[in-house]
């Protein structure tokens, strides 16, 4: 939700009562001298000379009475390591990625980049995106087709064959990510183009340098206005929908290769799926599972001595 606090005068503090006094309600909080509540804003006024406005509306509102001066949930709020951001980072024009099913034996790595305007902050947040970790797979998979209705998106999925010929390879889990995210963003820009963002956000595994780096032979690099944070999900929108794009299509794949191994294969990396990796070696063979697994993983010298 968008939320942006201004610093007025006690002038206009008397003229933001009596323009938004129509819509006045009650609310007895702490250090809270007015409230106001607009189809689509709530206005706060504080003691403080702080004025706060939430809701889709928000920026238009504080428009009216000032510059715009910070948000409310600045990275150093919720433990984010990464990159400053810019003030009211949450209600600008972001591109965001992020990537799930790196620590599953089974299954694949996904990536998705989604633009996320802020003219549809409002209605990402009305189809049910919030912090995907506290939303459940069958959530996700719900409204994962509407966020990809609404959104320019890219979601790339790196098979378990793919993935092993390429740690065969020599290729670390961060190269392969790092590609993928550059991938994802380049395929998302193109599609919107000549539309930009304002910025980039990556939920960041890898600090900048070592990102760019697993990068250096690639051909096309995403640089420009590129942020890195962690817990980015919880600082834009368009990185919590890419968080659900990428959780949805990884369930999608496990969904395929549940089918094909004839049980559902399970999440994670724990001593559950050795004993699950141990039973598909014994019955359909080594060359099936690799074929379904990231098979570097401790899970399968476990498995092998299981089986
Ligand atoms: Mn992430």
């Amino acid at each position: 939700m968008a939320n942006i606090v201004l610093s007025i005068s006690t002038n206009i503090q008397k003229e933001v009562m009596a323009y938004y006094g129509p819509h006045f309600i009650e609310r007895k909080a702490p250090g809270v001298i007015f409230a106001a509540k607009l189809p689509d804003t709530a206005i706060t006024m504080y003691k403080s000379g702080k004025l706060m406005f939430q809701g889709g509306g928000a920026e238009r509102e504080a428009a009216r009475w000032g510059t715009i001066e910070k948000a409310a949930t600045p990275p150093s709020s919720i433990g984010a390591k990464g990159d400053v951001l810019p003030n009211n980072f949450a209600t600008m024009s972001v591109l965001g990625s992020d990537e799930t099913g790196t620590g599953d034996y089974f299954g694949p790595i996904t990536v998705a980049a989604v633009y996320v305007p802020t003219s549809k902050i409002e209605l990402i947040n009305e189809l049910g995106v919030k912090d995907s970790k506290m939303l459940t797979d069958d959530y996700m998979r719900k409204i994962a087709p509407d966020l990809r209705a609404a959104c320019v998106h890219s979601v790339l999925v790196l098979r378990n064959e793919k993935y092993n010929n390429l740690q065969a390879k020599g290729y670390s889990q961060g190269k392969m990510k790092a590609m993928m995210h550059n991938k994802a963003l380049q395929n998302t820009l193109s599609k919107m183009a000549p539309e930009k963002p304002e910025f980039i956000l990556i939920d960041q595994f890898a600090e900048r340098g070592v990102y760019y780096n697993y990068l250096k032979s690639e051909r096309e690099l995403v640089q420009e206005n590129v942020y890195f944070s962690t817990k980015a999900e919880q600082l834009h929108v368009a990185v919590a929908t890419a968080s659900i794009l990428a959780r949805a299509a990884f369930l999608k794949e496990m969904d395929r290769l549940s089918d094909i191994a004839g049980l559902t294969l399970m999440k994670g990396a724990s001593n559950k799926v050795d004993v699950q990796a141990a039973r598909i070696w014994r019955n359909q063979g080594e060359e099936f599972l690799r074929s379904i697994t990231k098979w570097h993983f401790a899970n399968t010298d476990k498995a092998r001595k299981m089986k």
